[in-house]
């Protein structure tokens, strides 16, 4: 289908070699309790086995924090790795050659060039800086109060005065202009091709996987030019697929389950001198739900330690929009002075900022200030938009206690009595209270139920599924309407129908897998009875008649003239009718 590299086939063959269960007993201990296997889970800081995997169904469900997925989808997580990564891990597991060199070798070289041009490029400008021409970079990094030892932890370099010399190092390597274009390293002028990067500090920026895709490049003469210079998007250097320090970073984020997240290299260089390696940056660029999703699958917790100045507010709060996106309630640390947490560990010291890092402020407590900002409480208007900006954030919150904490700072702030801000707070909540803060679990009703089950027994059953299409069954939830769409036509080309299999078919349909993954429920078992899902398809249907006779009641309302009296009266008897033999059918 749409893989470079893997074919539909090969990626089915390896699901069906391996299974879900010895797969996460190599990464976690799972122990058997009935049919399921348990463990704690990974994905959340947890101490008890919250965590089920179905041999059966071959699927894992966390029932703390929602996590779910098959065999591919645990692998990526937990290693942080690409789909493609994934299937080639377990297909080594499973002894299955992937025989990728004929498949798809032509797009792999295609990319491999690059690589091999930055491996040239990097130990070039790797050199350069302990060189005599890396004099004065040397210099601003020792003015700006930092041990040379950092050149080596982050690979800095340094591209030299003289605008040809990587071009021309690259072409006495065999490497054609084409190639060099794609890398964004080098640039087409007049007299040919020149150095894109002239006379900077160069910090080289990496991929999720580690391979090196691209630069920025920071004056250090105090030039009249940009501060810093990005290499551009290219075939591998994707901006929103990127965050600074991530590989380097990743161990110490599953250690310390933390990941803190700032704007800038010398932020994320000048933590590390003070020993805290969990931290990627996110490089000016504009923060992406993408972003969010990476920044989720690294930890727990995430804290988001921006520039104190407006700017880095700003930063702050969109970036909090995207995780919210994704379910993700970050901590937050404001730095006073304007200060960027390079600036603040020079002026106030290694340990005050390791106290801000222990410490940081809860969301809510970030909002009450945030708000505030360019607001004079004193006057109404300001007093008043705040309070309403404030009770809309308010009403997303599902932990009573915390809420109530919340409202009591709210009221402290804008001496508005907390029965007053709650009366404000029910007004809205009953009309508009979003489940946006993870909702597992939720109750559903006797008709949502029997949606949600059959639907699940479907999945994994063809016979079950082609009965949805034989007794005609109306289901009342939209999404599971165009999901059952998806799956006849997934039907089309498949012969057998797993919801494991339907997680790596449509791994890049987001709105499928979310459905999906609200669907896995490894409570219920794993076979059902004809009899049950009888149950569940005349539940189904009842709520179909209901609807019908609700209509029809409606219209008999409205209708003027007997013979319209009439004609209602008669399709009513006719479904009373129906679900009558229905009933009978079925007992
Ligand atoms: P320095 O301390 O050397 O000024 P900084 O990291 O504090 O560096 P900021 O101006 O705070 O720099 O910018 C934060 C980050 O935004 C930078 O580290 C860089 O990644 C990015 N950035 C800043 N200016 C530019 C620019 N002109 N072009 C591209 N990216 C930039
Ligand atoms: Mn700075």
């Amino acid at each position: 289908m749409k893989d470079n590299v893997l074919t539909q086939d090969i990626i089915a063959k390896v699901q069906e070699n391996v299974d879900i269960v010895d797969v996460i007993s190599g990464y976690l201990p799972l122990s058997n309790k009935g049919k399921n296997f348990f463990g704690v889970c990974p994905f959340h800081s947890d101490h008890s086995p919250s965590m089920s995997v179905s041999r059966e169904k071959q699927i894992y469900k966390c029932f703390s924090c929602g996590a779910s997925g098959n065999v591919f989808n645990f692998v990526m997580n937990y290693e942080n790795v690409s789909f493609i990564d994934a299937v080639k891990i377990l297909a080594s597991k499973a002894g299955i050659p992937l025989n990728i060199k004929t498949s798809n070798y032509k797009d792999n070289g295609r990319l491999q060039v690059l690589y091999d041009i930055f491996d040239v490029t990097q130990k070039f400008y790797k050199n350069n800086i302990n060189t005599k021409d890396g004099e004065k970079a040397l210099e601003f990094i020792k003015n700006r109060k930092f041990d040379l030892n950092i050149i080596k932890d982050f690979d800095l370099g340094l591209s030299l005065k003289e605008d040809d010399k990587l071009v021309n190092l690259l072409m006495k390597k065999g490497f054609n202009q084409t190639d060099m274009l794609r890398t964004g390293l080098v640039n087409k002028s007049e007299r040919g091709l020149k150095d894109m990067y002239i006379n900077r500090i160069m910090f080289p920026i990496y991929n999720l996987q580690g391979n090196l895709v691209g630069y920025s490049g920071r004056i250090f003469n105090g030039e009249k030019l940009n501060k810093y210079f990005n290499t551009k998007e290219t075939e591998i250097f994707k901006k929103g697929e990127i965050l600074y320090n991530y590989h380097r970073a990743k161990n110490a984020v599953k250690d310390k389950e933390q990941v803190i997240v700032v704007e800038g290299f010398f932020a994320t260089i000048r933590l590390h001198t003070i020993g805290v390696d969990n931290v990627v940056a996110t490089l000016g660029t504009a923060f992406t739900k993408n972003h969010a999703s990476i920044l989720k699958r690294m930890a727990k917790e995430i804290v988001l330690c921006f520039d104190g100045d407006n700017a880095g507010s700003d930063a702050t709060n969109s970036c909090i929009k995207e995780l919210e996106k994704v379910g993700v309630i970050p901590k937050i640390i404001r730095l006073e002075d304007n200060l960027d947490p390079d600036d603040y560990v020079l002026k106030y010291g290694k340990d005050r900022m390791l106290e801000k890092i222990n410490n940081p402020m809860n969301i809510m407590d970030y909002k009450l200030n945030y708000y505030k900002k360019n607001k004079d409480l004193t006057n109404t208007q300001d007093l008043s938009k705040y309070v309403n900006e404030m009770i809309d954030e308010l009403k997303l919150i599902d932990d009573d206690i915390y809420r109530e904490l919340t409202l009591k700072k709210l009221s402290d702030i804008s001496k508005i009595s907390v029965e007053i801000l709650k009366q404000k707070l029910d007004d809205i909540e009953v009309a508009t209270k979003i489940p946006r803060y993870e909702m597992v679990n939720k109750k559903l009703s006797k008709y949502d139920m029997a949606e949600r089950n059959l639907l699940f027994y479907a999945l994994n059953n063809k016979e079950i599924f082609k009965k949805i299409k034989d007794e005609n069954l109306k289901f009342n939830n939209q999404e599971y309407i165009n999901l059952i769409m998806t799956v006849n036509d997934y039907l089309n080309e498949h012969d057998t129908l797993k919801i494991s299999s339907l997680l790596t078919y449509f791994r890049d349909n987001s709105d499928m897998i979310n459905m999906l993954n609200s669907l896995i429920d490894l409570d219920l078992k794993d076979e059902c009875s004809i009899y049950e899902i009888n149950d569940y398809i005349k539940v189904i249907k009842e709520r179909t008649t209901k609807k019908k006779m609700n209509n029809l009641k409606n219209n008999m309302k409205e209708a003027s003239t007997k013979d319209e009296k009439k004609k209602l009266l008669e399709q009513m008897f006719n479904i009373r009718k129906k679900e009558l033999e229905g009933a009978n059918k079925n007992d």
